[in-house]
């Protein structure tokens, strides 16, 4: 599913202002953040919690797939692709994990973990299988539409289903979903295998529970013969929640109000637009016809070949057969919408739908999406299989964009650029490539179950690397992996309280939808850059390759994968990529790496990283005994030129207490290693003193030495080994210190590691204190060269593209005004009171817009507030409502925060607001360090009716709110009052969110205790 606008942009705000997640980082200038693509963060928000499921695997990893789409991959043989010889690597390994029968197992632990006995509880039995799917649907939209609909209703749609299904096993019953359907009169069953035409339809019943529709059948269903399912039946298009099928309303400029038809299946949502086989190893083709209003068109996975007109109303569109796929990626769009076409250069018609005013915004995401989906054909040796592509842009949408085979659908903001006025084109960029990368992950070969998700959602995170290098070069996108990706994974699977990656998922919305989260994406993305560079970028790609046209219309978990690795691996890497990568899937959590050296000898040891090493860390489904086998690479101070593309790697293994490093002759014994050479490892290391002492020497001289990533990694690193108190903090200070001058990409890594300083330290200061305290000196000191070189100046640095710049102004801007840049500070001032005097046109670059008006507000009075209000209400443009409506958080005056909160609750969408937009709200008041307090009350006392605000498609980010309100706790009296909410209020799918809240606010006090002062002093002394 599309990752969401937030996790994208926190990825990349991350460059000023480190993770979103910020409890012990920096969240600190979120608020200013979210302004820049405000319905993005709406979105982004709904996605990107920690919630996960509870409990283990689904084991179904050998199941044969239940799809017969003919294709050339089926008569490939996978023989002998375990048998690879046992001969040694050939990098200089202290350890051979070469596939041998006699190879140890990780310590203590079975390499596969059984499953809890009642993971299978509410899944459908494989006894029947869809093979083909015929529909109809016809929604009703307008009043006008009504007359002829069976309910009787608007924003109803009616529909039919012939399912063709093969008996696999005997049985009288055929089992399938359906949720807020009405059948009309009573289905039937036929048998397509005989002459025989009787209907065997005895009766059916519904088990709400599972959303099951039971058929029972006056016979037994014989083995191996098909049969057809036919149900009449009616929906409801959803209009308080985005799921399913749905009407998307727009307003044109004529002021006119106007409805589309469309859908949103991921998770299980297909159940409530058809009855259906609704889990993704249950694949089918499907032929649809939608029928609509003659003055509407539709769209759907497949290309349209033909439209008839029905009457004088209704006209019925037909679509080409779309190819074995699973319920969640289908799609269904009725519209009035218009396009703009190419075909590319492998025949496929690629098309951009948006709403008619706005086709001019689309040119962008057509060259984009035309340019990534051939350079994949290519890349990844295999053509995308259909005739068109479609992207359309919808106003009201669940997720940042959604992967439906052949029909992507995105937020429109998420589609639609224009250089000048409208959205990211890095923004869009990205989001096009990650859903594009679907088109092969996920939709060609699908997971077996949501415990495989981060196969579809991890691909997708690494492939999008893949494809801004060829788009935007000028991004560096690549450089960028550790600090975008790995460092706010590390983050997140450091408080110890998430599962693994692969953990079991039950059959419920709750676990199923828990799996969109930060391990799923981050993680999975991290580990696969990892396993990329452990195998070599050529062994990688020949795996995936073989992977894709292995199980191409079919299935597949993670074995699956790394089978086909293992096999490309065999004559080069002889790597067991299974055994590896069960210890960085099944089990949650990564090492931090000890390392210790003697003459040319060095010593690694393994231990499961904490923040808190005291703490509980979590125990479900984890029994591989915290051990890894980990790619330990390094590099020296004399070692050859390109050793830092080139490192050399040993291999730890879990069963080894100990593993070794020989460093050669010529490695002199004062000169320094480093472990992890470039970072693409997914841990953390720590040294002896003597050569953390002989990294810094060298910051000091020369850090010209270490590459970009490097310097990036190693603030990071030690800042997050003081916070866990595994290294002393002057490790940091000086690497900030030495790596902090010497190139924009390590001044923007300071500044947000910096940031966590300021958070815990300055607290409820808003900025403008006189005089300014140390820490608010610091940081303005850090962002001031950045500020200086980007400024408001909109024609700065022309050596580097729009779009880097763009965010690049955007971040440091934004910075620099939270952090009370006087100059900054001022100018935001006095641009919102020139808007109220209106004494002449004002002109903003769109681009630093938001960053006016919030800091217009945030810096002004009661005045500027009300007048940000007005304009939220009156303004016609949708971008500025969503601009003066996160501004308007921004405020330092509790009491004005306070009754926008409320307004909200007690209006909600009374006030208009477009769905979501109160989560967006909630969330910048609890960014807001003069609102966290605001926003945690209000939280506290009104608990059920924040739930019930956010709940639907907001449900999630009821984590995300709470995350960034108590990411500001350092104090013994705040713990207690999480305690306190955690044994008086239904969590629900909060349980995560507040669990790492708890381990993060004891790290916090800890910190406050041990560090708080020092680092206080320290910052007085070099400011
Ligand atoms: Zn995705």
């Amino acid at each position: 599913m599309g990752e969401t606008e937030f996790k994208l942009e926190e990825a990349t705000t991350s460059e000023v202002h480190g993770d979103r997640k910020g409890g012990m980082y920096c969240t600190v200038s979120r608020i200013v953040m979210s302004l820049l693509t405000v319905t993005v963060l709406i979105a982004a928000t709904a996605v990107l919690v920690y919630y996960l499921p509870t409990r283990p695997v689904d084991q179904v990893a050998t199941k044969p797939s239940i799809v017969n789409y003919p294709t050339a991959a089926d008569d490939i043989t996978p023989t002998g692709r375990l048998t690879t010889s046992a001969e040694s690597p050939g990098n200089t390994t202290t350890t051979d994990l070469t596939t041998t029968a006699q190879q140890p197992q990780p310590t203590g632990a079975p390499v596969t973990l059984a499953p809890p006995d009642d993971i299978m509880k509410g899944r459908l039995s494989k006894t029947v299988l869809p093979r083909r799917y015929e529909l109809t649907l016809r929604p009703f939209l307008y009043d006008d539409d009504v007359p002829d609909s069976k309910l009787g209703q608007r924003f109803t749609f009616d529909g039919w289903v012939r399912i063709k299904v093969e008996c696999m096993e005997a049985t009288d019953e055929i089992t399938l979903h359906s949720k807020n359907i009405t059948i009309h009169g009573m289905p039937t069953v036929h048998s397509v295998s005989t002459l025989d035409n009787t209907d065997i339809f005895e009766s059916y019943k519904m088990i709400e529970e599972y959303s099951f529709l039971v058929l029972k059948l006056k016979e037994m269903l014989r083995p191996h013969e098909g049969y057809d399912i036919f149900i009449r039946y009616s929906g409801i298009m959803a209009t308080d929640i985005l799921l399913g099928f749905y009407p998307s309303k727009y307003i044109t400029s004529q002021n006119e109000t106007r409805y589309i038809a469309t859908t949103q299946m991921e998770g299980p949502y297909a159940r409530r637009v058809l009855p259906c086989f609704d889990e993704p190893t249950f694949k089918a083709s499907y032929d649809v016809q939608l029928e609509h209003r003659t003055d509407m068109s539709a769209l759907s996975n497949g290309i349209d070949i033909r439209r008839i007109q029905l009457d004088s109303h209704w006209s019925r569109t037909y679509f080409k057969r779309v190819p074995s796929m699973p319920t969640y990626l289908l799609a269904f769009v009725v519209h009035d919408f218009s396009s703009i076409n190419v075909t590319n250069a492998h025949g496929c018609l690629i098309r951009i739908w948006c709403e008619t005013e706005l086709t001019d915004y689309a040119s962008y995401a057509l060259n984009v999406s035309e340019s990534i989906q051939t350079y994949f054909d290519d890349y990844l040796d295999n053509e995308f299989p259909l005739d068109k592509q479609d992207h359309i842009a919808i106003q009201e949408f669940f997720f940042g964009a959604m992967e439906n085979w052949g029909l992507i659908t995105y937020r429109d903001i998420t589609l639609l650029y224009d250089e000048a006025m409208y959205g990211s084109g890095r923004y869009v960029a990205l989001m096009i490539t990650h859903e594009l990368a679907h088109m092969w992950f996920g939709n060609l070969v699908t997971m077996d179950w949501w415990n495989d998700l981060w196969l579809n959602e991890g691909f997708a995170t690494y492939m999008q690397h893949i494809g801004i290098d060829l788009v935007l070069p000028e991004l560096k996108i690549s450089e960028q992996f550790y600090a975008n990706r790995v460092s706010f994974a590390l983050y997140v699977d450091g408080t110890g309280v998430y599962p693994s990656l692969r953990e079991p998922v039950y059959a419920t919305e709750g676990d199923i939808l828990g799996q969109f989260n930060g391990i799923t994406y981050e993680k999975g993305g991290s580990i696969l850059w990892m396993l990329e560079h452990f195998l070599t970028l050529d062994v990688f790609n020949q795996g995936i390759r073989n992977y894709l046209k292995e199980r191409a219309y079919k299935n597949a978990n993670a074995e699956h994968l790394w089978e086909e690795l293992t096999y490309a691996d065999k004559d080069v890497g002889k790597h067991d990529v299974k055994r590896i990568m069960d210890t960085w899937t099944l089990q949650p959590g990564y090492p931090l790496i000890t390392l210790t050296r003697t003459g040319q000898d060095i010593v690694a040891t393994q231990k499961r990283f904490m923040f808190n090493f005291n703490a509980n860390r979590s125990t479900e489904f984890d029994d591989l005994g915290h051990r890894w086998y980990v790619p330990l690479t390094y590099v020296y101070k004399s070692g050859p030129s390109d050793q830092f593309d080139k490192p050399e790697q040993v291999w730890m293994e879990p069963a080894d207490q100990y593993s070794y490093i020989k460093l050669p002759d010529e490695a002199a014994s004062d000169d320094w290693y480093l472990a992890n050479a470039k970072m693409v490892g997914f841990y953390r290391v720590n040294y002896e003193d003597d050569n953390w002492q002989r990294l810094l020497d060298q910051a000091a001289v020369d850090p010209s030495v270490f590459p970009e990533e490097t310097k990036v990694g190693l603030i990071d690193l030690t800042h997050y080994l003081s916070i866990a108190e595994v290294i002393p903090r002057y490790i940091y200070q000086n690497f900030s210190t030495y790596f902090g001058p010497s190139s924009p990409s390590t001044r923007r890594a300071v500044v947000a590691t910096s940031s966590y300083f300021a958070k815990m330290l300055l607290r409820n200061d808003t900025g403008r204190s006189q005089p300014a305290s140390p820490v608010q000196n610091y940081m303005q000191q850090l962002i001031e060269p950045l500020y200086a070189e980007s400024g408001w100046d909109d024609s700065f640095t022309p050596d580097i593209q729009r779009q880097r710049r763009n965010k690049h102004q955007f971040d440091v801007t934004s910075a620099a005004c939270f952090h009370s840049n006087i100059h900054c500070v001022d100018k935001a001032s006095s641009l919102v009171k020139a808007y109220m005097d209106e004494e002449k046109p004002i002109t903003v670059s769109p681009n630093l817009r938001s960053v006016v008006y919030c800091n217009g507000i945030r810096f002004g009075g009661r005045p500027e507030w009300n007048y940000g209000w007005e304009m939220m209400q009156t303004t016609t443009d949708r971008q500025e409502r969503a601009r003066w409506m996160s501004a308007l958080t921004c405020s330092r005056d509790s009491s004005l925060l306070k009754s926008y909160l409320q307004t909200v609750l007690e209006q909600g969408l009374g006030l208009d607001l477009h769905r979501g937009e109160a989560a967006l709200i909630l969330i910048g008041v609890a960014e807001n360090p003069a609102g966290y307090q605001v926003a945690w009350d209000f939280i506290r006392s009104n608990w059920e009716g924040t739930y019930e605000l956010l709940k639907g498609n907001r449900e999630i980010s009821i984590s995300d709110v709470f995350g960034e309100v108590t990411s500001f706790f350092n104090t013994q009296e705040e713990l207690q009052e999480l305690l306190d909410f955690g044994s008086s209020h239904r969590l629900g799918v909060l349980k995560y969110a507040y669990q790492a809240a708890i381990i993060e606010t004891e790290v916090n006090i800890r910190w406050m205790v041990n560090s708080a002062q020092q680092t206080d002093q320290w910052i007085a002394s070099i400011v």
